[in-house]
């Protein structure tokens, strides 16, 4: 084996609570799973299959730690989610298999720039610049699966709140997440799929405090700076 020619990446992770960390490989997305969202963003949510985009592991903002304000963007969203983690994969995977490949969740933001989004939909592009920016994943510790039953979903910005709704109200379950996903792309070990955000997505400027939390999991929290 030649040595690297440069200094290896480092390895993106998830704090655990408790203790260690979680190693991520890859971040997918699904588009619309709650019908109040699908609405709000102009779409009829019975007419549609999940869809996925993705973000690169390395947008992960851990710890608490402040979100820049990315460049390039006015109009920066909210998206609160529940996020599950992978601890084995595969394709073709099952409805009824698939939660035993879940290792646990953990409360996630999917930061949007929203302006570059309905650019890129008006011009046929790709979302990658609207959904894959640096930091662009807040994510808070990630629990173990065993026992952990994900609820209420709310997000509040500087108190006050703005999302509130349950996981119950997936369009998509996890199980059928997992098993269409794995139709698509073949799933491993330290996969993580923020599973979609509820109503009530807005804007957010500098100096903004967003606390999140999924009942059953945890909570998120990331100020803009
Ligand atoms: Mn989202």
């Amino acid at each position: 084996m030649p040595d690297h020619v440069i200094p290896p990446p480092v390895q993106a992770a998830v704090p655990v609570a408790g203790g260690g960390s979680f190693p991520v490989r890859r971040i997918y997305c699904v588009g619309r799973n709650y019908a109040e969202h699908a609405r709000e963003m102009g779409h009829d949510p019975d007419r549609e299959p999940p869809f996925f985009f993705t973000k690169p592991a390395d947008a992960l903002l851990t710890g608490g730690a402040d979100m820049p304000y990315p460049p390039m963007t006015a109009d920066l969203h909210h998206e609160m989610e529940l996020v599950v983690a992978l601890k084995s994969g595969g394709a073709d995977i099952g409805e009824a298999e698939a939660i035993r490949h879940v290792w646990g969740y953990a409360a996630g933001l999917d930061m949007t720039r929203r302006d570059v989004q309905d650019a890129a939909k008006k011009a046929r592009r790709p979302w990658d610049m609207a959904k894959g920016f640096d930091h662009s994943a807040p994510i808070g510790e990630m629990v173990p699966a065993g026992g952990a039953v994900p609820g209420r979903i709310e997000l509040r910005v500087n108190g006050a709140i703005r999302q509130s709704s349950d996981v119950g109200k997936l369009i998509w379950s996890i199980p059928e997440t997992i098993a269409y996903l794995s139709k698509l792309v073949r799933l491993e070990a330290g996969d993580l799929i923020f599973t979609g955000t509820p109503e009530g997505v807005a804007a957010v400027t500098r100096g903004d405090l967003l606390e999140g939390m999924v009942e059953g999991v945890g909570d998120v929290r990331v100020r803009i700076a």
